[in-house]
């Protein structure tokens, strides 16, 4: 398996901004994959893995370490009786089809969720009602200590969390589901795309929601919205007209214009709300928000 110098990220991700990896290894196997770690073992490199980057944020100075990939069967979905048994890699929209194909029900709520299985597990992916602990039996779990299963409370699944930690690469995962005709999963789907298409920007590049929701009577989206940040725009990067938990690249947007952007997000929401939102997407590379003052 080769591996790469210096391979922009930008285009591995949704936002389409961030620097260049260190090294980049798109392991096909579970034996290729060992040996991509083994590489940056052997040169005390740390490992991140990326899925199809849709929650992620790279800095613009890149990430000084090996990105893994993961590509050929771990990139792919097959369903074995009431199971889908898909490799990390494997993108929600390919297991959403061959699940379908079985009418199997229950994973219709990952149409609204454009990443992997492996990024689903990393931070507990959900929409509309379902996360990925729902429907999770084990995901197979690949470090520097070799290849284990790991059921949902192992892997610490609560919302958009999980206990992993970098270097740390989610191989493979398990799911359990139910019969559902599929015409009904067919109908489920137009449904919820429908209600997404409503209220998200859906043609625009972003990293989907920017922050948790907090506890509190108003979303991440409203108390933004409240706070009259619709539109507002730092160099690229500006808050979704539509939704203002959602940060789009307007036009060749930096990592550092989207965290001026959320850091201003969350001196708005401190100031007005006195809370102190906590950001869903995740960084690669030296990033970081400021302090919100006291
Ligand atoms: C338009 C839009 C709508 C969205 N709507 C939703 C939504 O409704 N609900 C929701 O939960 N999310 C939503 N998201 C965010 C995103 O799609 C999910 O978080 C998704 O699960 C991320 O998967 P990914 O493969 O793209 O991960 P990436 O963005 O590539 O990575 C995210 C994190 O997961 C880690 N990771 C990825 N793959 C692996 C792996 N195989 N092993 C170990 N770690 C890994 C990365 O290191 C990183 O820390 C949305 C995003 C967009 C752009």
């Amino acid at each position: 398996m080769k591996i790469e110098e210096r391979v922009a990220l930008g285009r591995f991700t949704t936002l389409g901004a961030g620097g260049p990896a260190r090294a980049f290894a798109r392991p096909e196997s579970l034996d290729q994959l060992d040996e991509a770690l083994a590489w940056a073992r052997a040169r005390e490199l740390p490992v991140a893995t990326i899925g199809l980057g849709s929650n992620l944020l790279v800095a613009d100075d890149g990430f000084d370490g090996l990105v893994v990939k993961l590509a050929g069967e771990l990139a792919d979905a097959r369903v074995e009786g009431d199971k889908l048994v898909a490799g990390g890699g494997a993108p929600n929209a390919v297991c959403l089809h061959r699940v379908r194909a079985a009418a199997l029900g229950g994973f219709e709520f990952a149409c609204a969720i454009p990443g992997t299985v492996g990024g689903g597990v990393w931070m507990n992916a959900g929409a509309y009602g379902s996360d990925w602990a729902t429907v999770l039996d084990r995901a197979l779990v690949v470090d520097d200590e070799g290849a284990r299963w790991l059921t949902p409370a192992q892997l610490g699944l609560s919302y958009r969390h999980s206990g992993l930690r970098h270097g740390q690469v989610v191989a493979g995962a398990e799911f359990t589901l139910g019969a559902l005709p599929e015409e009904q999963i067919r109908a489920n789907v137009a449904r919820l795309q429908a209600l997404r298409k409503a209220a998200q920007p859906t043609n625009k590049r972003t990293f989907g929601s920017v922050f948790k929701n907090p506890e509190h009577e108003l979303s991440a989206g409203r108390m933004l919205e409240a706070c009259g940040l619709k539109g507002h725009r730092i160099g690229g990067a500006r808050i979704s007209p539509r939704h203002a938990n959602f940060i789009e690249n307007a036009d060749g947007a930096t990592a550092a214009d989207a965290i001026a952007l959320m850091a201003e997000a969350r001196r708005r929401a401190h100031e007005e709300y006195g809370v102190e939102l906590v950001h869903e997407v995740e960084f690669l590379g030296p990033l970081e928000l400021p302090p919100l003052a006291e």
